[in-house]
């Protein structure tokens, strides 16, 4: 285990902010609340990836300042981007569903997640990328053209 703390153990101790993932293009619904952890946070650690298992715990959006992906040639890869928020599959609602692009569902035990965003939003915009392999950490990475952060209900 690397010290440090983890980014659920900061969201209980700071001041959690909560908020919702939605489609940019018909407001559904996308997460439930989440809480928002920022890798700037003082005393947050990056979680560690570890293949085949679940990123960040469900509950959790997790806003990270280095991308998961890296590219070693000239050609940025797709999830080169910052920030980025990283989220455990399982809190993705039923608004959200597989694409039916076969050019993005590319992957051995699940979805690799490399060709692109694989998951739509139930009017068809493109909402982000999920990773499933047994090559990857799993977690799903929100397209930022194609979604919007919204303050929970209180
Ligand atoms: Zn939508």
């Amino acid at each position: 285990m690397r010290e440090g703390v983890t980014p659920l153990h900061a969201a209980i101790r700071g001041k959690a902010v909560n908020k919702i993932l939605c489609c940019g293009a018909c407001e559904a619904r996308l997460t439930p609340a989440l809480t928002l952890v920022s890798s700037k946070a003082p005393g947050v650690a990056s979680p560690d990836q570890e293949p085949g298992k679940p990123l960040v715990a469900r509950g959790i959006a997790f806003k990270s300042w280095e991308p998961i992906e890296r590219s070693f040639g000239n050609v940025p890869s797709l999830l080169e981007f910052v920030p980025q928020y990283w989220l455990n599959p399982d809190d993705l609602t039923d608004a959200v569903r597989i694409t039916r692009n076969k050019d993005r569902l590319s992957g051995c035990c699940g979805l690799g997640g490399i060709d692109g965003p694989n998951q739509i939003c139930r009017c068809g915009a493109e909402v982000g990328t999920l990773r499933t392999d047994c090559w990857t950490p799993h977690l799903f990475v929100p397209d930022p053209a194609n979604t919007n952060w919204i303050e929970e209900d209180t």
